[in-house]
């Protein structure tokens, strides 16, 4: 397979903006990089707003969310918007309150389990921890500061097979309570309250012990990401969902011929999409409609002139697409086989576990055909229940017509999952379309 070398170099900075993103909150500091990088300037949510045509900014919610846009030559009204929707978690293991707990003088870090990972594929990995640290300041404050151990710290060690002989007929099942805590150094037989974690933390921000207050941490995989194949046609990762559709959003709202144009452009990254998204910033919260209303408002439009543009906006809801694997025939609708390195996918559900229809779909397809880039429809199994993204509230809460689409990639929530080297391109380059064709 031919892979050209913008293809394989654009495959690249995915893995590189991947491994510089190993929790929500460091996804958008390393969105913001690209941001400021391209003049984008931020607006906080607590400023009053006053924009002009071809205004570059983004706005972040606690952290973990962020909207980047470009105001069109147009105001909302005559244009509507252009929005490309994605998250940026990901399943996975959050550390707990009062982490260590000692067991067989070994210290171990307990964890929650965020939303669905794959738990198997956690074991006998090199795991470390990043995220967001509240801090006392000494004055009666306080404040956060990101986190981001680069190294492996921490491990759930696999069960021996002579422990558990049937592993590979019933497959590895951990108990969450009980299996899950990792392992994180041997016991100096004291109950030191965790104290040694807290140093470890204190350590690496630089602060003293007693100041921290609270945290918000995520394990992650220390293993970079790599291309892979024959003739490097693959990619592996973690978070490939759905910082994937993040990064290939991101290049198209920054590309020259997005820069400028009639209609106002704007990436919509949400945080606690594995959780259901209904948050102070999830995508079932109030910050999407917050932000595009106030675009409106700054550009002295009326109430009304806001809903009128959203009734002529459309939404791209981008997330990562269940691609066949053949070692799993029965898994998947026969008629509905998406492949890696064939194009992105259209998902359909006639539910609405999907947003994507007839009009929506047309409309993607027009695009990926003036893009120059193939496109393949996905169905799911009728006897399997049907995974759902931010498509479906987003439309809702906004009244706006939505496709929902994504690359096509395996194990999905897997700590390290796998794609196409060709999707990420093609897909970039129908979302770039969106961006600057007005249609
Ligand atoms: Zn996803």
């Amino acid at each position: 397979m031919k892979i050209d070398s913008g293809t394989r170099a654009h495959a690249e900075n995915l893995l590189r903006f991947i491994d510089a993103s190993p929790s929500p909150w460091h996804a958008v500091e390393t969105v913001k990089r690209g941001l400021e990088e391209n003049s984008f300037c931020e607006l906080k949510e607590s400023n009053a707003w006053s924009l002009e045509p071809g205004s570059r900014h983004y706005v972040v919610r606690d952290g973990s969310s962020i909207i980047a846009f470009v105001t069109g030559d147009q105001a909302p009204t005559k244009t509507g918007y252009k929005i490309i929707g994605a998250h940026t978690d990901s399943p996975g293991l959050r550390i707990k309150p009062n982490p260590v707990t000692r067991s067989g003088k070994m210290n171990r870090i307990g964890v929650e389990v965020y939303g669905g990972p794959i738990l198997a594929t956690f074991t006998d990995r090199d795991l470390s921890l990043a995220g967001r640290v509240g801090i006392m300041d000494g004055s009666g404050g306080f404040r956060t500061q990101l986190v981001h151990i680069d190294k492996p710290l921490l491990r759930l060690p696999n069960l021996a097979i002579h422990m558990n002989r049937k592993v590979n007929e019933k497959g590895l099942l951990l108990h969450i309570q009980n299996e899950l805590p990792l392992i994180l150094s041997n016991s100096n037989g004291e109950d030191n309250d965790g104290k040694d974690f807290l140093n470890l933390l204190a350590r690496q921000l630089d602060t003293e012990t007693d100041s921290i207050t609270a945290w918000d941490l995520a394990i992650f995989d220390t293993q970079r990401g790599v291309l892979y194949g024959p003739d490097d046609e693959f990619l592996a990762n973690s978070q490939l969902d759905n910082l994937a559709s993040c990064h290939a959003a991101l290049t198209a709202l920054l590309s020259e011929e997005a820069l400028k144009g009639e209609t106002t452009r704007v990436c919509a990254f949400f945080d606690h999409e594995e959780i259901g998204s209904e948050s102070l910033k999830g995508a079932d919260g109030s910050f999407l409609p917050d932000v595009l209303e106030r675009i409106s408002l700054a550009q002295n439009q009326t109430r009304e002139a806001y809903k009128r543009a959203l009734a002529t906006s459309f939404l791209i809801s981008a997330d990562m697409a269940h691609a066949y694997q053949p070692n799993f025939t029965s898994a998947y609708e026969p008629d509905h086989r998406v492949r890696v390195n064939h194009g992105p996918v259209i998902k359909i559900n006639a539910n609405q576990r999907y947003t994507s229809e007839s009009i929506s779909d047309s409309r993607f397809i027009q695009l990926c055909l003036d893009a120059g880039v193939p496109w393949q429809k996905y169905s799911h199994r009728s006897n399997l229940p049907c995974g759902s993204t931010i498509g479906p509230i987003t439309s809702a809460k906004l009244g706006i017509r939505s496709v929902d689409v994504g690359c096509p990639m395996w194990a999905m929530h897997s700590i390290r999952e796998s794609a196409g080297v060709l999707d990420h391109e093609y897909m970039t380059r129908a979302m770039t379309r969106f961006f600057s064709h007005e249609t």
